[in-house]
């Protein structure tokens, strides 16, 4: 049974709260390695370079939003093994069109058909593939959507209170690009704007509500990465990120329910119904469920 957390009215909405807790690359990590096995606090300090305050702090922050269950070690709960799909997203993005990796990404393949696979966007109603540039989408923020609402709280506390830096040393960086999307609260507003069809500075700064100069930071961050184009327009590196975007807001409306009703609302113009994610093989068209991907070496 999905339990679903409810959020006080006019507080951070499902996004919000997501971003908050899974746009930080040492979670992303843990639920990674949790999902491959991991469940003991051993576990986690054999197969990742963390030390003891930074693991604790982010098991407890995991557990505390019920993404584990802690009894003997730590179990993942069906909210917590339901990010897979993101994982997945995130993989795959980072595969294609990150070249910094230190070591390459282990593969994957899809075990009903045994072939290579990527991860295909598709509506979970029609099963049609859904890309960003394809416009089959309709919608936007829903009555607890708004842009003040659906990015994170400011982590200067979080960050002094883990008494550690907050991102693994690079050779660990699994997610390194993913984290400059996602993990600062004003990129992860920059990048949804930007998948809402802003392009202009000034739209830009009306949507993140904050000083020029973070706009024009956050800009060049992403130009930097090769995700925003010179004319502020989302790339070709840009737009493929978008399934990991629609797998986190699926997850986040999953999860999380503000008392006003969902934060976004999209509706999938081909078959007339709501939009939910999910994902097929690129193999043999199948929908993936998260126990037949297989990583390989
Ligand atoms: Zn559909
Ligand atoms: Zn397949």
């Amino acid at each position: 049974m999905l339990e679903v957390t409810e959020l006080p009215a006019g507080q951070r909405n499902a996004i919000g709260v997501t971003l908050g807790l899974l746009g930080d690359e040492w979670s992303l990590l843990i639920l990674r390695e949790a999902l491959l096995g991991a469940d003991r606090f051993v576990d986690w300090r054999a197969r990742l370079p963390i030390s003891n305050a930074v693991l604790t702090a982010r098991l407890n922050r995991l557990t505390e939003a019920g993404l584990f269950l802690r009894g003997n070690g730590y179990r993942l709960t069906e909210r917590g093994a339901d990010v897979w799909s993101i994982l997945l997203s995130i993989w795959a993005w980072e595969d294609r069109w990150v070249a910094s990796h230190v070591e390459r990404l282990p593969g994957r393949v899809h075990r009903p058909c045994g072939k290579p696979f990527d991860p295909v966007l598709v509506c979970s109603a029609c099963d049609t593939p859904v890309l960003a540039i394809d416009h089959s989408l309709e919608g936007g923020f829903g009555p607890s959507g708004s842009w003040e609402r659906s990015v994170p709280e400011a982590t200067t506390r979080r960050r002094a209170a883990d008494g550690a830096p907050r991102r693994p040393s690079s050779d660990a960086a699994f997610f390194p690009q993913t984290t400059a999307l996602i993990g600062n609260r004003w990129s992860a507003a920059l990048v949804g704007a930007a998948f809402q069809g802003v392009h202009r500075f000034s739209d830009f700064q009306r949507c993140l509500n904050t000083s020029p100069t973070m706009v024009a930071d956050r800009i060049r961050t992403l130009h930097a990465l090769g995700v925003l184009a010179d004319d502020y327009r989302l790339t070709a590196k840009g737009l493929a990120f978008f399934p990991v975007v629609m797998c986190l807001v699926g997850w986040a409306q999953r999860w999380y329910r503000a008392a006003e009703g969902p934060a976004l609302v999209h509706r999938h113009l081909p078959c007339g119904t709501d939009f939910v994610a999910a994902l097929d093989c690129s193999s043999c068209g199948d929908r993936l469920v998260r126990k037949d991907v297989v990583p390989t070496s």
